[in-house]
């Protein structure tokens, strides 16, 4: 019986900007995966390009991640107290604190003849480069370099001169399975003799990403499509190194696209990165549900998935190879239905941050200097309560309804008026609002009884008595119901509104 072999996913960004959103749909898979199976999820860091490094990307990266929930159980992680570290049997997971493993197998490559030192400058290199292009000719290295003899090699790297190492390409046909985009067939005249370690003793990224998948002992490598014509060469180089049984499945995961379909989703449109995402209010089982739908189709009705539904249901065999538009109004929506299965004491922690960075609550909380945080907070909660359904992200929390925060302000009869009923009505039916909600007592200041009290009160007109009060109360021309307002406000606050306009008209 053979041996099941463990699956271990990696997500292996490299530190050079923020975490875009298709890169978390990238660790999203892995993690969906390696969950789903009972595996490790890793992460890795690809900083071979030293050129591009950007300072704290590493910590930015597994914060977002873990804002996500889409946590790494092995590799570069976060400790307690929120530094990078490492934890696992194959580290170091930094790429950089594995220089001496790559040279030990480059130089295994070239013992065998299967990798050799490349002396050419960048002018030879540009040059011969115009002369395929004039030809026109795929550009490849011409292999100047694998005619000269041992003693030229030596002599020459004796000598210092700079060089690289290019892994030879060996005839024939490559072909995988990709687990999204099926058979892939290339031949391998048509690849480059691929440089394999830098003058500056790093690997190259081809290198490096084989060595660590098989020395981590990776089973599926998932990651963005623009890899796809790189897997030849990787797979080429595990033959090169006789680790065909340990290669792992490979899945490309399409590009997200922009508005028009065609293009790959760029700043330009907008939002990218997870953190503008978060910036913006959107909860993480929103961005997570969202982008896990992106090219991917659980053959059902259900559109609002949790992370359990996800593990037990996503499937990266059934990812659409086509590249999947971003749809704003789509997240929007998402973003809606997880807010509405929120318990108001979370969307409170979550909102208050960015409420309290608005000028509206800003003044608000400066004049209510007389109340406790306690009175603030169930204050706020009720505002929650009356806008939980209509919200989309944490951060319009009062946007819309300023006049919670506020005065109404300039109140004009006609903004009062229902239909074409006189001013003389108004008042009556203002007073009359006001009586009923002064025979409601503050401890049976309910929504029900509001409702059920105006309501009653109100008979068949309705608008005549709903309409007015709930300019009054608001100054709008649009809001939520009056009962929900006159709640939230109170009853004292309700009714002083409901007396200043009455004396204004
Ligand atoms: N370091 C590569 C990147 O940031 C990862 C590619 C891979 O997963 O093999 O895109």
């Amino acid at each position: 019986m053979t041996e099941k072999k463990e699956i271990r996913t990696r997500f292996a960004p490299s530190p050079t900007g923020e975490l875009h959103i298709g890169a978390l749909r990238t660790a999203l898979s892995d993690f969906l995966y390696a969950k789903k199976n009972n595996g490790k999820f890793i992460l890795r860091i690809e900083d071979t390009d030293q050129n591009r490094l950007v300072e704290g990307a590493v910590e930015r990266f597994l914060k977002m991640l873990q804002w996500a929930g889409v946590v790494p159980d092995e590799g570069v992680v976060l400790d307690e107290d929120g530094k990078v570290s490492q934890d696992g049997e194959c580290g170091p997971y930094i790429q950089s604190e594995r220089l001496d493993i790559y040279k030990k197998y480059v130089q295994k490559l070239i013992d065998e003849g299967k990798a050799y030192y490349c002396f050419c400058t960048a002018e030879r290199l540009d040059e011969m480069r115009k002369n395929q292009q004039v030809r026109k000719e795929a550009p490849k290295y011409d292999r100047k370099c694998l005619n000269l003899s041992k003693e030229e090699v030596e002599e020459k790297l004796k000598n210092g001169e700079k060089c690289v190492v290019r892994f030879k390409i060996p005839e024939g046909k490559t072909v995988f399975e990709d687990l999204v985009y099926g058979k892939i067939e290339v031949e391998n005249s048509t690849v480059d003799d691929q440089i394999v370690l830098k003058s500056d003793g790093f690997p190259t990224y081809h290198l490096a990403v084989v060595v660590d998948d098989y020395l981590m002992k990776i089973s599926h490598v998932f990651r963005g499509a623009e890899w796809i014509s790189s897997t030849p060469k990787h797979i080429l180089l595990y033959k090169a190194f006789g680790w065909e049984k340990a290669m792992p499945e490979f899945a490309h995961m399409p590009n997200i696209l922009g508005k028009d379909g065609k293009k790959k989703l760029s700043k330009r449109e907008g939002s990218v990165s997870v953190q503008d995402f978060k910036n913006q209010g959107y909860p993480p089982q929103a961005i997570v549900n969202f982008i896990a739908l992106l090219g991917w189709n659980p053959k059902t009705e259900q559109e609002i998935f949790t992370m359990d539904e996800l593990i037990s249901q996503y499937d990266i065999r059934k990812v659409n190879k086509s590249g999947a538009v971003f749809d704003i109004k789509r997240l929007n929506w998402i973003s809606a239905q997880h807010i509405r299965k929120m318990s108001i004491d979370e969307i409170y922690n979550q909102a208050l941050p960015f409420l309290k960075e608005k000028e509206f609550y800003k003044s608000w909380n400066t004049d209510r200097e007389t109340w406790s945080d306690k009175e603030k907070e169930e204050y706020i909660k009720k505002i929650i309560s009356v806008e939980k359904d209509r919200l989309e992200k944490f951060d319009q929390i009062g946007e819309s309804n300023q006049f919670f925060f506020s005065d109404p302000k300039n109140i004009s009869s006609d903004d009062l008026r229902w239909k074409d009923s006189s001013d003389e009505d108004m008042k009556n039916n203002l007073q009359k609002a006001k009586k009923v909600l002064e025979s409601i007592s503050e401890s049976d200041w309910e929504l029900k009884n509001i409702e059920e009290k105006l309501l009653q009160a109100a008979g068949d007109k309705r608008g005549d008595l709903l309409f007015p009060l709930r300019a009054a109360l608001t100054g709008e021309k649009k809001s939520p119901s009056p009962f929900e307002v006159a709640w939230a406000l109170g009853k004292k606050e309700s009714i002083k509104r409901i007396e200043s306009v009455n004396s204004a008209i």
